[in-house]
This record gives C-alpha cells, structure tokens and sequence, in this order.
C-alpha cells in the first residue's frame, strides 16, 4: 500500500465537522454504549464523553452513546498513547488541552517548547545549544523527542474517534473495529501495515479539530479513511470496516491524501505540505523523534546556553 497525491479517488465523504470551544453539541443515541452494547440498566452514562479526546482541542463535541466504564477504559488505555504521540504537533501549534492551557513539551535536549496563545509566540528554551541548526533568512530546525508511546495502541485510540463522530446509521460497517474497541472481549485486529500519515500544512492554523471520514466499497482495502487536524497538523488512517474482511478484497491499493484546501497565493506564499507515512503497527514502547523546520519573524538569543526563540511562527 502506498500514498498518492490528488484527489480522493473513489473514497466519499460520509461524516465531517468541527469541533472546537463553543457550546457543548451531543451526538449519538443516549444511554446506549455503542462500545460494550451495555444500557444504563447495567452501566452508567454520567461522565461528558468527549467524542474527540480534549486534549486535541474538542471541548464541544460530547458522545451520548460511551459509557462511564468504557470512557474510563480508553481514557486509560488507549488515550494516553495518543496523547504522547501528538505532544509535539501540539505544542507547536498551540492546541489547548483539558485545562484550557497549550501543552509544554520538553526532553532531554529542549527544556521547554510552548506557544503563547495569546501572543502566538513560541517559547523554546534549549538544555543543548547544539539541537538547533540555523539556516539562511531564519529558517531553524531541530528534532523533538516524544515520550515513548505504542504505535498500535495510539492508532487504536484515531480509530475510536472515528467510531465516536460516524453517524449511527453508519455503525454497521465498522463493526470489527467496534468489536477491537469492547472492553469486554479480547477480540484483536492486526492491519500491516496500520497506515498513519502526519500532514503538515505550513501557514495554516485550525483553531478547532476539523474531521472528516471516507468510504468507498470497491473490493479494495482500505475501504475507510479518517482524518482529523488540529493546529497545523493532520492525521490521516486506516479504519477497519467490515468490508475489509470480505472474501477476495484486493490488499494492494494506493490511499490518496486528502487534497490543500488553501488559496494558490496561500501555497506560494507558506509552501507545499508536507506528508510523513508510518507504519503504526508495532505494538513496542517507541519514541520516534520529530524534527522541526521553522521560519521565525524574529530570533532573540538570551544567554550563551539558553536560547529564547521567540515569533510569529511560519511552520515551513
Ligand atoms: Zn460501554
């Protein structure tokens, strides 16, 4: 399987939206967990599920249909992984977390890394000069290492956002993922390779988590494509859907990439994006460092060991 750039093919788009800070939006049938299949004659429903995870910037969008003990469940199981892996994009782009606040992030070579929301300036104090490389006209790079997290797990935590937006009349497709979700069975799904696509759209800010789901029934896999972005990022992958497991589904397909939706001045002006593939299979503790190219209004440098970056960002 490969990635292509262009149109989306035969993939349609059945579910988009946005959400970000507004009044609270509740979707899905109530006091029915479309995860366990338990009503509230078993379980309860006090908790706000939040359909997307808050720390990706939805404080609006909230799931009837997820019970406390399945919130609690992925809250501890598969969220934190996520959570791990998306730090960085965060952090840069300034994606406010369950606090409201942006998210900090720091390893062994950044002592910290955070975006003012207020002011749009970034913040980035260095433990090791060296990490930063600068180059003409205030480009600057460096590499961010991530906490370690499992690939496998932070992909099953994307496939849970995208069985928490679909549309109740959808559900019946996805219900292999459905089934890998329940707490209650062991059910497992192995999809090698478990294709995630980091895009980078350099100039652009979403100030709220904008997704969109794609299926097509073409005997090809995938047959599901779901993307979520937030900040200045995208990520794209695979959902299993029950079409994947038909007999005589041909395995080798390209996926395309969601197309730019920005102005051609906007291309010209910012640059193209930028796609980076994994393979989200692995199910080892991995840190998989990020590196970084910026363009800075602005570098201020404050002392010899600890360089101030401060600007109005142009992720290149
Ligand atoms: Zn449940």
């Amino acid at each position: 399987m490969s990635v292509k750039g262009g149109q989306l093919g035969d993939f349609h788009l059945v579910q988009s939206g946005i959400a970000g800070a507004g009044h609270k939006r509740y979707i899905g049938e109530r006091f029915s967990c479309r995860f366990c299949g338990r009503s509230s004659e078993t379980v309860t429903f006090k908790k706000k599920a939040h359909a997307i995870p808050e720390f990706l910037g939805n404080h609006q969008l909230i799931l009837n249909s997820e019970c406390d003990s399945c919130n609690e469940h992925f809250g501890n199981t598969i969220e934190p992984h996520l959570e791990k892996y998306t730090l960085p994009f965060r952090a840069l782009a300034g994606v406010t977390n369950k606090a409201r606040k942006t998210p900090r992030h720091s390893d062994k070579k950044i002592g910290a890394l955070q975006m003012d929301r207020h002011t749009n300036n970034l913040t980035v104090t260095l433990s090791d000069d060296d990490v930063v490389k600068f180059g003409d006209r205030n480009l600057i790079s460096w590499g961010m290492e991530r906490k370690p997290f499992v690939p496998y797990l932070a992909h099953k935590a994307l496939c849970k956002i995208a069985c928490s937006v679909i549309d109740e009349s959808f559900l019946q497709f996805f219900e292999p993922t459905l089934d890998w979700l329940n707490p209650l069975n062991t059910h497992d799904i192995g999809i090698t390779p478990t294709l995630v696509v980091e895009t980078l759209t350099p100039g652009a800010k979403y100030n709220s988590c904008v997704y969109r789901l794609y299926l097509r029934n073409t005997n090809t896999f995938p047959h599901c494509l779901f993307w979520i972005a937030f900040g200045s990022y995208a990520l794209m992958t695979v959902v299993p859907t029950r079409l994947d497991l038909k007999e005589g589904i041909d395995l080798l397909s390209e996926v395309p990439y969601v197309p730019d939706s920005r102005s051609e001045e906007e291309i010209v002006k910012f640059g193209h994006q930028v796609h980076v593939e994994h393979d989200f299979s692995s199910r080892e503790f991995m840190s998989l460092p990020h590196e970084v190219y910026m363009k800075f209004s602005s570098i201020e440098e404050a002392t010899p060991l600890h360089t101030n970056v401060k600007s109005n960002i142009d992720i290149t």
